[in-house]
This record gives structure tokens, sequence and C-alpha cells, in this order.
């Protein structure tokens, strides 16, 4: 929570019409913790050890509440209040912690020092202990530090720093050799889907951050072109380009048009030529959109309000309008990288109102005075709203479910038509 509250409408650089609203109060979105929760299921020898308190504990719990059944691949060492002079203390502690871990769990092959925001966490460096610890886990197991705290970072921003951790791993890739990479976590269904999609386009073989196994680390280097597949990723993106990688700008492949656009901005990268796009995109692309189409009936004309959350905002809001003519009144996201965004934001209708940040009474005033058909919102916010009689669609959802690709352009419609489903259902 920020104590600075003040709010600006501003023009966004580079924007022609479009002006952002940018808020810095109180705001309501979880922290970076909550992307362990897709994460350890992506990198399937990976353990996420949280260095932090009850409270993340609990968070960590109630948000994946799933994994009683498996063997976990995350947990929280809770580090009690304690005093400067205690900190070797709570150094020691760590590593018996860790030391306990990887004894009983020989298959973890990466293990991330995941930093978290209670006083007592801040105090210790977990850089040096995942240096520390490397030197003696190594090189059988890779121990990295990123930091999920609340203070520092909004829900998905936890995936960014995670994957920003281990650009410094990445080796270097073989100097002439073009590559393309694929950034940010997807589900194994569709990382399958769009690796065919772009294998049948003849570009360089994809390599995916993060991949399935922690040692399958994609090299990088000035031949690398970099396509992100999540929006939530500028500091990894920034750490690519720092290693001289190139990023393709592109929509995000979300619906039918967004995953054409996004294989386009790789297609043309490469020299494909538009028959062949053509020949590999025209069928999925066709399947998609009659699937999507089944839910325009529920979906069109109705309007819809975002609150800043996921950072997935702006590209939902675009598919939504673009696809299924829904239409979008504020669309608020907890950061707006411009660079990132813009291909974005060029789709998105005239009228539709950006805003960075949050200052959440303000923004619930401006939610009311809307009278929005679906407001999309963080579960903190939903159950108030539901109260007061607006349909809401959480946020979480949209980042759980596999959404991305053609395969996927009707379950994410369905997504957003469901709650005016479920409404019908109760009135009846
Ligand atoms: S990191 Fe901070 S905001 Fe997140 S669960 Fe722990 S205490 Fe709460």
């Amino acid at each position: 929570m920020s104590a600075v509250r003040q709010s600006s409408a501003l023009p966004s650089a580079g924007c022609d019409d479009l002006p952002v609203l940018r808020e810095r109060g109180q705001r309501e979105v979880f922290c970076g913790l909550t992307g362990i929760i897709w994460l350890h299921r992506k990198i399937q020898d990976a353990f996420f050890l949280i260095v932090g308190s009850r409270t993340c504990a609990h968070l960590m719990q109630s948000a994946a509440g799933v994994m009683i059944f498996a063997e976990p691949r995350f947990a929280t060492a809770i580090i009690e209040d304690r005093d400067l002079a205690g900190l070797a203390d709570a150094n020691d502690e760590l590593d018996k912690v860790v030391d306990r871990l990887l004894k009983r769990r020989p298959d973890i092959k990466l293990l991330f020092l995941v930093g978290s925001c209670p006083s007592e966490v801040i105090k210790l460096d977990l850089s040096r202990s995942a240096e520390r610890l490397g030197r003696q886990y190594g090189p059988h197991v890779r121990i990295l530090n990123y930091s999920g705290s609340g203070i520092e970072t909004t829900f998905t921003q936890g995936e960014d720093n995670c994957l920003a951790a281990m650009v410094p791993e990445l080796p270097a890739a073989t100097p002439g050799e073009p590559g393309l990479m694929v950034v940010g976590t997807l589900a194994d269904v569709v990382e399958d889907q769009l690796r065919r999609l772009l294998q049948g386009l003849g570009v360089p073989e994809p390599t995916f951050l993060p991949a399935r196994n922690a040692a399958d680390l994609p090299p990088v280097g000035p031949d690398t072109r970099f396509l992100l597949a999540q929006p939530y990723l500028a500091e990894t993106a920034r750490l690519l380009e720092e290693r001289g990688a190139q990023r393709l700008a592109a929509p995000f492949p979300l619906g039918a048009e967004g995953t054409t656009r996004w294989l386009k901005a790789a297609a043309d990268a490469f020299g494909v030529s538009p028959e062949r796009f053509h020949e590999v995109t025209d069928r999925p692309h066709q399947r998609a959109t009659e699937a999507v189409s089944r839910y325009r009936d529920a979906l069109e004309g109705r309007s819809i309000f975002f609150f800043p959350d996921s950072q997935l905002e702006i590209p939902l809001a675009r598919f939504l309008s673009e696809e299924l003519g829904m239409r979008p009144l504020e669309v608020g996201t907890p950061y707006l990288h411009r660079g990132i965004m813009d291909p974005e934001i060029a789709l998105l209708p005239a009228g539709t109102d950006l805003s960075e940040g949050q200052d959440v009474d303000r923004q619930l005033d401006r939610c009311r005075a809307a009278t929005p058909d679906l407001v999309v919102c963080g579960l903190g916010l939903a159950n108030p709203l539901e109260a007061e009689g607006i349909a809401t669609k959480w946020s979480i959802e949209l980042v759980f479910t596999p959404v991305q690709g053609y395969e996927q352009a009707a379950d994410l419609a369905n997504l957003f038509a469901r709650p005016f489903d479920r409404r019908t259902r109760l009135e009846v």
C-alpha cells in the first residue's frame, strides 16, 4: 500500500488518442508469491522455498489449496521476528532447512529462495544465501533467489522476477545461429500447440523460458529473437535485451486474432512467405473464430470494467472487444509498459479509458458510476461487488487457466460468458 494518494489524467507517452489515468493510492492486489502456483507446475524439477512469515504460508496454502495430495514443490521457511543480532541464527536456520529439503528430495534440480516482505525477512540477504548454498550444493542443484514481496511486487510480477533471476544462467547462443525464444510460463498443452505452429512456419526451432526441466536453458545472444507469451515480463525482457536478444513486438496470443498476429511477428522476423503463413494458420484460425463466435450472443454489446491485477487486462479487453463485441469501459493495469503494450493499445476501441496503478476507493466509485455489466477484479473486491449486484470475474482464474493460442480461444470466451450464464440460471 502506498501512502501517496493522488491521481492525474496524463496523456501517455507516444499515445495519440488514449489518455492514461495514473493513480498511486491504496491497491488491492495479490503479492508476487502467487506466481509460484503456476511456476511450480511448469518447472517440474524446481522447488520454491518461500522465506517468509505465517501470513505468506497461509496465502500460499489458501491460494493453492490443492497440493495436499502431491509431494509439494513449494514450502515456506518461517522466519520468526528477531533483531539484527539474531541474523546469524536466521541464516543457520535457513541453511538447515535447505539441507533437510535437498537430502529428502534428490529430484530437486533448481531451488528458488523466494523473498517476502516481513521485516525479519528483509533483513536477510537472500542473494548471498543463494550464493553460499549454491557453492555447497552445486552443480547438482542450482540455487537462485528472487523477491515475491508484496512491497515490491504485484501478483504476476513474481513470475517476472523469477524468470529475470534465470536470465544470467542462460548459456550464450552460437554466434550467427538465429534463434527464437518464447518467454513466459505456458501450460504444457499450450506450449506444445504453439511449438507445432512455429515449427510449421519453418522458423528456427523455438525454445521456451521457462522450460519443463530446469536444465533446459534456452541459449541467448545477439541472433536471438524473442516473443513474450505473457505481458508482465518487462524486467525479463530488459535483461534478455541486455544479452543482445531482440524482442519481437506483437499483441499477445489471446484469441484467434491475437494468436495470428503473434505468430505473424515471428513469421515476419524470419522471412516466412505469406503463402506458407496462410497454409499453417488459416485452418486453426478459422476453427478458433467459429468456436469463439458461439459466445458472441452472450457477450456482444455488454460492457466490462477491469480493475488492475494481472497485467493481462489490456490484451483481454482487446480480445473481448474485437472478437466478441464487448465494450471495455475502464481498463486498469498495475503497470503500463508502453513498449510492450503499444501493439495491444492500438487495437482497443476508441473511448476505452486506460488507468495505471490504483486508488481503490476512487476506482470503485468510477466503477459504480459506470454500471458495467461485468467487472474483472481480484478476489478481495469480487464479493463486495457481487453483494452490490454487480457481476464479477476473478482475474486470478484467467492466469491459472490455459487461455493462449487457437485451441483455447473459445475457453477464454467462455470464462467471460459464464458469470452471465450463472446469473441467468440463478434468476430462473
Ligand atoms: S510476501 Fe508480504 S504480502 Fe505476500 S503473503 Fe507474505 S506478508 Fe503478505
